[in-house]
């Protein structure tokens, strides 16, 4: 019915805050100024404060005992969690990763609050981010799955949008590519390089082969890192011979979104291919307000580039969150956008990761990007 179908919707978003640690630069201080933490998370972990003067504000049980209003710059949200500094990889990953096989996970935040951190972190150990624990979790179900007459396919690719420029970050001379829809693929990325991965130790080359091309552009690894959106797709196709289809695919986690994809594919008459899912694992460019006065020709294009196409990003989440809106959603106001559009909403689960830094120095960034959030939810 419609109604089970939207509140599909809306249980499908979540909206999740992570802190970092501060760093020993943020503890040394500045100048004379000693370290100051700004949050705090209030048990039950859905309460984050934000406060310019925390001591006066929290109590020693992590309560906020006073609004601090007029006195101190003091907020608090409420998301679907908050994780605080001393949060390992392994929870995160468990409670805001784990979201089946169709989905979206989008890390947004000030540049160094740790993004990266979160998508990526390690390859080995328990650093390990969404992404290697993710990858790790497909070939664990692929291995352990018990119908002998399963197949699966394992793609990869890994792409850059900068600029509102898509290029493909394994095939650098492929730059420019547009993003195209049709029934049977949904929505793609024309050209862009796809590898068939075999194991998670071959995802973690292909994305360090990536990396290493992104840093051999004109400008420097950071620079680029922090002002582009990096998009890592991974799509799971499970193959069975006809008549063997359905028990195959009983009981897998994806299952409830699988959709034959092959009907009339005259190519591979023989295999019945159950396309079972696309994740699109986002790591955005940093959200800090860049400073559009004094930028001149291309700096300022890219700035307001950046500004444009992350508030496009709030504008589609926070129109499929409010249900009125949703005949309205505006998808086509930029590249990442468009690109999401099959993976945000429907029966796709979306989890937003907004990360941020404890220090004060950090704290109208912090402010920003909760706020934005909480306009997500
Ligand atoms: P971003 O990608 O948002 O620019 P990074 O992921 O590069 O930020 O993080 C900046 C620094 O903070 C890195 O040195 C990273 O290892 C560290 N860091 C970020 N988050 C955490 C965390 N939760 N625990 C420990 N270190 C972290
Ligand atoms: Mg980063």
């Amino acid at each position: 019915s419609t109604a089970e179908v939207e509140s599909d919707v809306s249980s499908s978003l979540q909206v999740v805050v992570r802190i970092r640690p501060p760093l020993s630069r943020e503890l040394r201080g500045t100048g004379l100024r000693p370290y100051q933490c700004t949050t705090a998370v209030e048990p039950g972990e859905r309460n984050v404060i934000l406060s310019e003067n925390l001591p006066a504000v929290v109590n020693q049980q992590g309560n906020m005992v006073t609004d601090g209003g007029a006195l101190y710059n003091t907020y608090r949200f409420t998301f679907d969690c908050v994780y605080d500094q001393h949060c390992p990889q392994e929870l995160v990953y468990r409670q805001s990763g784990q979201q089946g096989y169709n989905a979206a996970i989008i890390a947004y935040g000030q540049t160094g609050t740790g993004k990266t951190y979160t998508m990526e972190g390690a390859m080995e150990g328990p650093d390990r981010g969404i992404i290697p624990r993710t990858v790790e979790d497909i070939f664990t179900y692929i291995v352990n799955d018990p119908e002998p007459s399963s197949k699966y396919l394992v793609r990869s690719s890994y792409l850059q949008i900068y600029n509102e420029v898509v290029s493909d970050l394994l095939k650098p001379e492929r730059s420019s590519l547009s993003i195209r829809e049709d029934r049977r693929r949904g929505v793609f990325v024309e050209g862009l390089s796809e590898w068939v991965v075999r194991s998670p130790a071959e995802v973690y080359q292909l994305m360090q082969r990536g990396q290493a091309l992104r840093a051999t552009g004109a400008t420097k690894l950071n620079e680029v890192s922090s002002r582009s959106h990096a998009v890592c797709v991974i799509i799971v196709e499970k193959c069975t011979t006809p008549g063997a289809a359905e028990e195959g695919a009983a009981g897998a986690p994806w299952s409830r979104s699988s959709s034959s994809t092959n009907g009339g594919d005259a190519a591979v008459p023989a295999i019945q291919s159950i396309k079972v899912g696309k994740l699109n694992l986002v790591d955005l460019a940093g959200s800090e307000r860049v400073h559009v006065t004094g930028a001149v020709g291309r700096r300022l294009e890219e700035s307001k580039k950046i500004n444009a196409s992350l508030s496009a990003l709030g504008n589609v989440i926070a129109a499929l969150t409010d249900r009125r809106e949703r005949s309205h959603i505006p998808y086509r106001d930029s590249k990442l956008t468009r690109l999401l559009e099959d993976s945000l909403g429907g029966n796709c689960r979306t989890t937003m990761i907004a990360t941020i830094a404890p220090s004060l120095e950090a704290f109208q960034e912090s402010l920003s990007t909760l706020k934005f959030a909480n306009r997500a939810k």
